[in-house]
């Protein structure tokens, strides 16, 4: 990425240590989304250099935010890849562990055509289990993951390989 948008990753971030349990360092970026030139400059760098896409999908909730402004700095629309129990009718699941808890997440097959290029996008890689089980719902769907993109990669928790584990896609972190 530019300069502009490390600086804008750097200045719109803050770290606040055992939030929101004992041993976590939680990355907020609500400095950053509200940061109109930054959330823009951000936006862009997550979405190029993928080549051809048809949809971004966003992680709920902090994805949606990225993975909306990305959609619209590159022509596309948004997947929201909701969490379990926000989607009516029939929908594919994927549970994952996270960093603190475990979740799972839910998408409608029919939202996007079969084959569809999809760039993913949330905030954070930690453990790389929600990236996970996002891929593992793309793929169900018969969705084509080309790249995932996160703002933050906590290289120490090690999620890269666990993600680079179940697709062949490249796996890109801003910062
Ligand atoms: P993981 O599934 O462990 O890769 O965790 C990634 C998800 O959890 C992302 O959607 C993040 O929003 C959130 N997350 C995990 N760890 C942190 C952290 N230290 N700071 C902020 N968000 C985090």
């Amino acid at each position: 990425p530019g300069a502009d948008a490390i600086a804008a990753i750097r200045s719109g971030m803050t770290e606040t240590p055992d939030f929101p349990s004992e041993g976590i360092l939680f990355r907020d970026l609500s400095g950053l989304f509200a940061d109109a030139a930054g959330l823009r400059t951000v936006a862009s760098a997550l979405v190029e250099g993928f080549g051809p896409i048809d949809a971004v999908a966003g992680v709920e909730a902090r994805g949606f935010v990225l993975g909306a402004a990305a959609a619209v700095a590159s022509g596309n629309g948004m997947l929201a890849v909701r969490k379990a129990g926000k989607l009516p009718g029939e929908v594919l699941n994927e549970s994952y562990a996270l960093e603190y808890g475990s979740a799972s997440l839910e998408v409608h097959p029919s939202t996007l055509p079969q084959g569809a290029r999809v760039v993913i996008v949330d905030d954070v890689l930690a453990t790389g289990g929600t990236l996970t089980a996002t891929i593992r719902l793309m793929e169900r769907a018969g969705w084509d993951v080309v790249g995932v993109a996160v703002v933050l990669e906590l290289v120490d928790l090690g999620g890269r390989a666990v993600v680079e584990a179940v697709t062949s896609a490249p796996v890109k972190a801003l910062l």
